[in-house]
């Protein structure tokens, strides 16, 4: 049985969707497809700076770059499965170019903190967006971002922070190296 096969073509749009009804209104689809590209972005962004790592022969801090940027293809895929369950459509657009020269380790931590905190925004903006919406179920599936934002800031802050307090000593950065090719 097929009961809701009369929405299933738009009359405006004449537009099919074989799936029926959209769960997710027009305004939190575009909303939750610009952030799958953000995360997309993210992990171009951390390739990119794993290649520069490994330029200067931080070989773990590349390791780790390596790491954050699949995490970050995982957080797209979680939003992009999330739309497909609501009914909605996953539009991919182009991913931005990152940033491809820095001039250290502390510089590449610089840009993961401040680039951390700009997404932390960019969740919060569509948790406001949910409330403002009522949508219980996208409110709900964005806490686990928003728990996931604390990781991402506190830890990029920590490397920061040891980064900074070891500064040019070049044994030390070793030292830290060692510790960041550890990532799983
Ligand atoms: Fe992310
Ligand atoms: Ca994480």
């Amino acid at each position: 049985m097929l009961p809701h096969y009369e929405s299933i073509i738009n009359e405006k749009t004449n537009e099919r969707c074989i799936r029926g009804y959209k769960m997710i209104s027009k305004t939190m689809e575009e909303a939750l497809n610009r952030q799958v590209n953000r995360e997309f972005f993210s992990e171009y962004l951390y390739l990119s700076m794993a290649a520069y790592l490994e330029t200067i022969s931080l070989r773990g801090f590349a390791k780790w770059m390596r790491v954050q940027a699949q995490e970050e293809r995982s957080h797209a895929m979680k939003i992009f499965e999330y739309i497909v369950a609501r009914g909605g459509k996953v539009t991919l657009g182009a991913i931005e170019a990152p940033k491809a020269k820095w001039t250290s380790a502390g510089k590449v931590f610089e840009d993961v903190y401040a680039h951390e905190q700009k997404v932390s925004g960019m969740i919060n903006a569509i948790v406001d967006l949910a409330i403002k919406e009522k949508d219980h179920a996208t409110f709900e599936m964005l806490q686990w971002f928003v728990k996931e934002q604390v990781e991402e800031e506190e830890q990029a802050l920590e490397v920061l922070n040891q980064v900074r307090i070891v500064g040019d000593i070049i044994g030390h950065l070793f030292y830290i190296d060692h510790y960041l090719g550890k990532r799983e």
